[in-house]
């Protein structure tokens, strides 16, 4: 009997093994809004970064042919500079970054980064060169620790407290009854929307990207935490070429340019100031915002 009873335990880890890594792969292609057929060009050679400059050359693009999404966007993010991209909801923002890391092709025009066309570069390389902070951060079944280290495994344990403490998350995960070793994730301690987006700038930090794409998340964090979250963004962003999508008008009034888009093409840009004296789409889109920032407060 103890026999039978030890290979069927055993296949019983095996069994939560396989589950759990399926269902991790399963998060992080959901997380990567990833289609696999993107190839590298055979002998495609490493990006050559220098000070991570990024332009966009009158790009078009579909996800179906039959629907275009993108229309001839041309504008450049200069190296270390800001860039905020604001509009409706659907205008094409999130896609901005899934072309920058080329989940998926052009359909025309180009992205360069330092001058070198995406598609002829290692997409190894590409994404080792760009740190995400997503809208969704996908927390491993695991520890904290775990899930700060695992975009760069050879960090040292002094660099991941660094990042935390950059990211103003590291308070909190020490005051936590088993601190660093505390499982977090689907089957552990659920944090909130804003400690997950603080983990997500931490592993960002510690990966030391030349370039930063933080695609703020749609649901509203209370505003405290969302002032808490813009205040560690802009301190990460200074040395770094920034591409903010942003829902929230807030969050992009210090940016270097905003881009305004409506439906997959753009509408308006400059600063904010530049936008508000203009009197368009911007300027009615913020004063909105701050009217229903006022009705929230009033409640
Ligand atoms: P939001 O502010 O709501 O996040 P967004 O401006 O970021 O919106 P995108 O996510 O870039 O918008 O989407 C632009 C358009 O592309 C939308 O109309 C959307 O329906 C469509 N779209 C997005 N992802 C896909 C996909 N994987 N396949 C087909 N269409 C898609």
């Amino acid at each position: 009997m103890l026999q039978l009873f030890i290979p069927l335990g055993f296949l019983g880890i095996v069994y939560r093994q396989i589950k759990y890594a399926l269902a991790d792969m399963d998060l992080i292609f959901k997380l990567l809004d990833r289609k696999p057929e993107i190839q590298d060009r055979p002998e495609a050679p490493s990006l050559a970064l220098r000070e991570g400059g990024i332009r966009f050359e009158h790009v078009d693009f579909h996800y179906q042919p039959e629907r275009q999404i993108l229309h001839d966007l041309d504008f450049s993010i200069e190296p270390g500079q800001t860039l905020a991209v604001v509009g409706h909801s659907g205008a094409g923002k999130s896609t901005l970054s899934r072309l920058l890391f080329r989940f998926y092709d052009v359909s025309a025009g180009r992205i360069l980064i330092d001058g070198q066309d995406v598609r002829e570069v290692s997409q190894e390389s590409l994404r080792a060169a760009i740190g995400i902070v997503p809208q969704d951060t996908v927390l491993f079944n695991d520890s904290i620790y775990y899930n700060l280290v695992y975009g760069r495994p050879d960090a040292s344990r002094a660099e991941i407290e660094r990042a935390a403490e950059m990211a103003h998350i590291r308070t909190f995960i020490e005051s936590l009854p088993d601190g660093w070793d505390t499982v977090v994730g689907e089957r552990g301690l659920k944090l909130s929307g804003g400690e997950k987006q603080r983990v997500a700038i931490a592993r960002a930090i510690l990966k030391q990207p030349r370039i930063l794409v933080f695609d703020e998340a749609t649901s509203s964090l209370d505003s405290r935490t969302e002032q808490a979250i813009q205040q560690t963004l802009s301190e990460v962003a200074e040395n770094h070429t920034t591409l903010i999508i942003a829902h929230r008008l807030s969050t992009v009034v210090d940016a270097d340019r905003i881009l305004v888009m409506e439906q997959g093409r753009i509408r308006e840009q400059g600063t904010h100031r530049v936008l508000l004296e203009g009197g368009g789409l911007y300027a009615s889109m913020w004063e909105l915002q701050q009217r229903e920032g006022a009705d929230t407060d009033e409640r």
